[in-house]
Formats: structure tokens, C-alpha cells, sequence
């Protein structure tokens, strides 16, 4: 039989990534889940939960399970996206996963900006205290007054003052705000850019800082989770608050956001993974009409749906990954994989509460939770149009400059 030798697509992982993908689904298992559950069940306060979650850090540094996400000079597992996916998925499939080894939104994704974009200064002042779990941060970027989507509009102005800048401006849905030790806030500074996108620029905000006030915790459709509303009046700011130089808010945004989409996406798998998992045990357990749920060709088609609808999401996830990882455009790949992710994630979930019935309409399963937070990530880090945009955009750029899509589709060799 012909054999090609030169066969290079394996999806399997070096030993040593397979290792701590291992040891990671066997912390999830064994104490991070535990953990939760107990909490949950004894409905426990917010003390509680925190004195369980410093255990549990405090476990997990032990075991060598911090800041997957980070250079170890840092003090992080060093991993590159691909690993990345994998551990990440693990920890998803428990809520408390990627805070035990301080490695979720958004102190993630502004250690990764800090890293690349910070002086020497800022790293020591700013990321150290975050990589050590000893503080956290949050980002500014999104306006009530005008559209997220498109960080072109930005109202907030940073203007200049001697050697000081002082911000005016209004924010929310700031994720983690209240109990930040500082804020990156992206903010006007340049009133005659080359393009657009070269209006704003970042800042590092220490919190408190006179005339930043957090209004308000916004209530969403699954209560309170300290996504807030902030006005900014007046904030003065030193010359060396400014990040990554001026006019480049929108690309540190873009830079934070590419491979920090991704990193939810691998989150996002977990979760939809965990409710395939409740979907079967539930339908292998109800019984009804003679038979078991999962005997019935109904029930059949949901879970074969939310399979192949996961399975395509790890490999669009994988190959995104892959190609960060190889140095090659990803944006497409990245702008695909949120998109379809997104969108399973939240069917998996709808389906898997469809098929607990009213257990999965109740607090006492995970699911409802689950389904509601779901939502929001077909609109957040880019809404599903906005990504349909893009890849449409490349797919006919792709066509124009060569007569076929194909590059616009993974650019795999098939
Ligand atoms: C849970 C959560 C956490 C968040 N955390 C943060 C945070 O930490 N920091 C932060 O700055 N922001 C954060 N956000 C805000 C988030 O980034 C914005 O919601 C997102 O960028 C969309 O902006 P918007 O809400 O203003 O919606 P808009 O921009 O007003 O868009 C609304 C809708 O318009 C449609 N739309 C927009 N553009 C197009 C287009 N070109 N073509 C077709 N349709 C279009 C889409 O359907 C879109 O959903 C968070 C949001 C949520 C829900």
C-alpha cells in the first residue's frame, strides 16, 4: 500500500502538553469542581467562595498550574495557543477553572497587552501584581452612547496639559471594575489622525484616581457580575500612564482582542462540551413514553447536532490556534472560529436545557447560568454581523487576487 512519508497533519499533542492537559482535567476534577459544587450547595457568601478560591490557587501553584497563558520568566506555564486551547477547555468545564490559575477575561488579555506593550515601569508596576495574584485590573473601551462595533466613534477624550494627561469620558460594561487596582483605558487623543483608527490612545489608570467613579454594577439578564458603568471627570494622569505610544488605542485593542477572542473561544468549547455531557446523562436517565430520552430519534438528532456542531468548533479553534502559533494571518480563522463557536455554544446550551426540561429552566442545574451567559458572546468581542463582515470581505478579496476562495477558507491543502 502507498504510503506518504512526509504525512504531517497529527492532532495529537507532544507528551509534555498531554501531560498538563492531563493534570489540568485531573485538578478540574478532583478539586476545582468539588469545590464549586460544595459551595453551591451550602450556599455559601462571598467570603466563602474567596477563601475557597485562594485554596485552590494556593493548590494549584503547587502543582505547577498558574498562568498557562504567560513566558515563564514571568512565572507562567509558558504555553503557546495550541496547548493553550487544550488546558483552557479543561478548565472551563468547572466556573471557578480559569480564576484558580489566574488566567480569565480580562486580566488575561491585559497581561498579554502589558507584556507586549508596556515600558519596563509598567510591567513592574502593573503586570508583576497581576501575574503574582495579588491584584487585578480591567479595560475601558466600550461607550453607552455610541456603538461599540465601531471604536472609530469614541467619545472619551484624553487631552494633554503640560506633562500630564486628564481624561473626560463615560464607559461601561467594564468587566471586574469594582475591586480593580487599575483600569487601561482607551481614550481620544489625536483630533487629526492619518486613518481613523489612529485616534485613541491607552492608558493605565490606577483605581482610585480623583474624578474616576464607578457609577454602578450594570444588572444584565443573569444579575450582578461586576460589568460596570464608569465616568471619568477630570482624571489626571501622568505622561508615563500612556500605553504603547499615541494614536495606538485601536491597535492595541485589535492586538489584545485577536488571540484573546481565541482564548475565549477555548473556554467557550469547554462549557459546550459540559453541556453535551448533562444533555446524555440526562437523556440516558429520563424516562418517558416507554423508552429512555435517548432513545428517541428526536433526542438523537439534538445530540448529533451539538456534536458535529463541537467537533467542527475544536478543529476551527485548533487550526486558528495553529496558525498564531506558525506566525501566519489568522484574523479570518480567528473571525470564523468566534463566530461558529459562539453560536454553538449557545445552541448546545439551549438544547441541553430543552432536553432537562423544567431542571434546566431551574437554578438547580448549572444550565440555566450557563445558557444566559452564553448570550453574550455572539455580540461581545465582536458581534456574529460584524464577523460575517469580515470573513465575507476576505472571502472576495481572496477571489479577486487569485479566481478562488480557497484562501479564505482556512487556506487548508485541500
Ligand atoms: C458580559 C460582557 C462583558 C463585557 N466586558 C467588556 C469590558 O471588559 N470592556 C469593554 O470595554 N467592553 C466590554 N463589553 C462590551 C462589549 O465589548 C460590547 O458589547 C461590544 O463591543 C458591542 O458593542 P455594543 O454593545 O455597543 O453594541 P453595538 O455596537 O451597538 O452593536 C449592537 C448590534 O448591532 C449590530 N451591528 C453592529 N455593527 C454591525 C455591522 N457592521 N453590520 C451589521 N450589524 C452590526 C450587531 O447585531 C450588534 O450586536 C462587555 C459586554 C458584555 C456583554
Amino acid at each position: 500500500m502507498w504510503q506518504d512519508p512526509a504525512m504531517a497533519i497529527d492532532f495529537s499533542f507532544p507528551p509534555e502538553v498531554e501531560d498538563v492537559r492531563q493534570r489540568v482535567r485531573a485538578f478540574v476534577d478532583e478539586e476545582v469542581r468539588p469545590g464549586e459544587q460544595r459551595l453551591a450547595a451550602e450556599g455559601a457568601g462571598r467570603a466563602d467562595w474567596r477563601a475557597t478560591l485562594q485554596a485552590l490557587r494556593a493548590s494549584a501553584r503547587d502543582q505547577g498550574l498558574w498562568l498557562p497563558h504567560m513566558p515563564a520568566e514571568w512565572g507562567g506555564m509558558g504555553l503557546g495557543p495550541t496547548a493553550l486551547a487544550a488546558v483552557s477547555a479543561e478548565l472551563a468545564k468547572a466556573r471557578m477553572g480559569p480564576y484558580v490559575v489566574n488566567c480569565y477575561a480580562p486580566d488575561e488579555g491585559n497581561m498579554h497587552t502589558i507584556l507586549h506593550w508596556g515600558t519596563a515601569e509598567q510591567k513592574e508596576r502593573y503586570l508583576r501584581p497581576l501575574t503574582e495574584g495579588s491584584t487585578r485590573s480591567c479595560f475601558a473601551m466600550t461607550e453607552p452612547e455610541v456603538a461599540g462595533s465601531d471604536p472609530t466613534l469614541m467619545q472619551s477624550r484624553a487631552i494633554r496639559d503640560g506633562s500630564d494627561w486628564v481624561i473626560d469620558g463615560h464607559k461601561w460594561f467594564v468587566s471586574g471594575a469594582r475591586g480593580a487596582s487599575f483600569a487601561i483605558v482607551i481614550a481620544r487623543t489625536e483630533d487629526e489622525p492619518p486613518v481613523p483608527q489612529a485616534a485613541t490612545s491607552a492608558f493605565l489608570v490606577d483605581i482610585p484616581t480623583g474624578g474616576f467613579e464607578i457609577v454602578r454594577d450594570v444588572e444584565t439578564m443573569s444579575g450582578s457580575h461586576n460589568h460596570c458603568e464608569i465616568r471619568m471627570s477630570g482624571v489626571r494622569v501622568p505622561e508615563e500612564a500612556l500605553l504603547g505610544g499615541r494614536g495606538q488605542g485601536h491597535r492595541l485593542g485589535q492586538y489584545r482582542l485577536g488571540p484573546a477572542r481565541l482564548a475565549h473561544c477555548m473556554r467557550w468549547i469547554g462549557q459546550a462540551e459540559a453541556a453535551l455531557d448533562m444533555m446524555v446523562e440526562r437523556a440516558t436517565s429520563r424516562y418517558a413514553h416507554g423508552s429512555y430520552l435517548a432513545d428517541k430519534q428526536g433526542i438523537q438528532w439534538l445530540i448529533s447536532e451539538s456534536a458535529i456542531e463541537l467537533y467542527q468548533a475544536k478543529l476551527m479553534v485548533l487550526h486558528a490556534a495553529y496558525r498564531i502559533e506558525a506566525s501566519l494571518p489568522f484574523l479570518t480563522e480567528v473571525s470564523m472560529a468566534k463566530h461558529h463557536v459562539a453560536n454553538t455554544l449557545w445552541r448546545i446550551c439551549d438544547r441541553a436545557v430543552q432536553v432537562h426540561g423544567a431542571l434546566g429552566y431551574s437554578r438547580d442545574s448549572p444550565l440555566s447560568e450557563m445558557l444566559l451567559q452564553a448570550r453574550w458572546s455572539r455580540f461581545a468581542d465582536g458581534a456574529d454581523e460584524v464577523h460575517k463582515w469580515r470573513v465575507a470581505e476576505a472571502a472576495i478579496e481572496a477571489w479577486r487576487a487569485s479566481g478562488t476562495t480557497r484562501a479564505a477558507t482556512g487556506d487548508l491543502p485541500l
